[in-house]
C-alpha cells in the first residue's frame, strides 16, 4: 500500500510518501517565525501551516517519485493519513482538512493517527528495529512517557509526567540561562564543554513510573537569582557547567524511571523517541546503561525524532493493513487518551 501522511500538530509542516513499510520522502517545513517570541504564537503557526502544506505535499510527492520504481503521482497513492490529535486545534486543523479534501477528490481512504503513537512507532521506520514487546521512552517538547509496546496496535502509557514535559525543562531552563528558544539543543551544545556535577539541582520523588519536571525549573530560578545577587556575571562565568548540571539532573530524573520500567515490566528492548532524544547525552546514557544492563537499544535518526510525517506514515501504515479507516467527518482534538 502506498501512504500520503501530514503532520501538522505544532510548528512543523510536513508530508511524507511510504510503501509498504518503507518510507520514500519526508519533507519538513520548520517555522522560524516563532523565534523572536520565545516559544509558538499557535495563530501564527496555523497561518504558517496555510502557505506551506500545498508546497510542502508536492515536494513529498516528487521526492517519491525520484525514488519510485514506475512512474508515480498523487493518484497512485492508497490511502491519505493525517495527524488527528494531539496538538494546536488550528494547526491540527490545517492538515486534517487538507487531507479529507484530498481523500475525498481521489476517492481514497482517510487515516487518522495519534500523534505520540506515531512518536513511538518512528521506531519501526528502519533498521536496526526493536521487536515487541518493547519500551519507548518518549521525551518531546509536549510529552513525556513511558510507553509499553506490544504490537503496533498494542500501545499502553505505563508512566507519565504529572506536569512539565522533559523538553520544555530543557527550555524553561534555558531561558532562564538567558538562551533563545529552543533552548534544549543549546543546553546540549555547552553542557559537552561542561562539568555535570558542578552544581545540584532538586530530583523530586514521584510515585510509579511517572515523572515530575516543574521543580527542577523553580530549583533551577532560585539558584540563579540567590548567585546573581552575589556576582552579576554568574551565569556568564559558568554557563557551560550550570547547562552540563541541568541535562545531568534531567537525564537522571528519565533514565532512573526507564530502568524502573524495565524491571517492573522485564522488557529489556529499549528505544527513546520525540525530539529531546536528539540528545547527546541521553543517548550516551541510555547506550551506557543499555550495555551494563544487558538491553537492546534504539534510537530513531534524527529525522524520525523530532515532528516528522514519516512516524504518522508508517503508524498510518499498519492502520490500513488492519483497515482502520476514519470517516470523511472526523474532527482533530487538541488533547486525547490512546
Ligand atoms: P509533542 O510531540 O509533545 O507534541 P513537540 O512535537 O513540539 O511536542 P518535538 O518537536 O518532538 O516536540 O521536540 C521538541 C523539543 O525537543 C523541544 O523542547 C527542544 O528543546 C527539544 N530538543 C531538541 N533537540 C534537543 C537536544 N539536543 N537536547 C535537548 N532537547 C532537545
Ligand atoms: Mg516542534
Ligand atoms: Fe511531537
Amino acid at each position: 500500500a502506498t501512504i500520503l501522511a501530514i503532520e501538522s500538530s505544532c510548528d512543523e509542516t510536513s508530508a511524507s510518501v511510504c510503501v509498504d513499510g518503507r518510507i520514500l520522502s519526508n519533507f519538513i517545513a520548520n517555522q522560524t517565525v516563532h523565534e523572536k517570541y520565545g516559544g509558538v504564537v499557535p495563530e501564527l503557526a496555523s497561518r504558517a501551516h496555510m502557505q506551506n502544506i500545498v508546497p510542502v505535499v508536492d515536494a513529498a510527492i516528487k521526492k517519491a517519485a525520484e525514488i519510485h520504481d514506475s512512474p508515480f503521482t498523487i493518484h497512485d497513492i492508497d490511502a491519505v493519513a493525517f495527524t488527528q490529535a494531539p496538538g494546536l486545534i488550528g494547526s491540527l486543523l490545517v492538515g486534517t482538512q487538507f487531507a479529507k479534501s484530498l481523500a475525498l477528490a481521489l476517492d481514497k481512504p482517510l487515516i487518522a493517527v495519534h500523534h505520540m503513537q506515531a512518536h513511538v512507532l518512528a521506531n519501526l521506520i528502519a533498521d536496526p528495529k526493536p521487536g515487541f514487546p518493547f519500551l519507548c521512552l518518549t521525551v518531546s517538547g509536549g510529552h513525556t512517557q513511558i510507553v509499553l509496546a506490544n504490537s503496533p496496535y498494542d500501545l499502553k502509557v505505563i508512566g507519565e509526567t504529572i506536569d512539565d514535559a522533559a523538553g520544555e525543562a530543557f527550555d524553561k531552563s534555558a531561558k532562564l540561562l538567558g538562551l533563545p528558544y529552543p533552548g534544549g539543543p543549546l543546553i546540549d551544545k555547552y553542557a559537552q564543554q561542561g562539568n555535570p556535577l558542578a552544581f545540584k539541582f532538586a530530583e523530586p520523588q514521584i510515585p510509579e513510573l511517572n515523572f515530575s519536571f516543574s521543580g527542577l525549573k523553580t530549583s533551577v530560578l532560585y539558584f540563579l537569582q540567590a548567585q546573581q545577587k552575589e556576582d552579576a556575571s554568574f551565569i556568564e562565568k559558568n554557563l557551560n557547567d550550570l547547562c552540563a548540571s541541568v541535562q545531568y539532573t534531567i537525564i537522571n530524573i528519565l533514565i532512573k524511571k526507564l530502568k524502573k520500567a524495565v524491571k517492573q515490566t522485564g522488557v529489556k528492548n529499549v528505544c527513546i523517541a520525540g525530539g529531546v532524544s536528539a540528545n547527546s547525552g541521553l543517548r550516551k546514557e541510555l547506550k551506557e546503561n543499555g550495555d551494563k544492563n544487558g538491553w537492546s537499544t534504539f534510537i530513531p535518526a534524527f529525522e524520525y525524532c523530532t515532528d516528522n510525517a514519516a512516524m504518522i506514515a508508517i503508524t498510518a501504515y499498519y492502520k490500513y493493513l488492519n483497515k482502520e479507516f476514519a470517516a470523511l467527518d472526523i474532527s482533530p482534538t487538541a488533547r486525547a487518551e490512546w
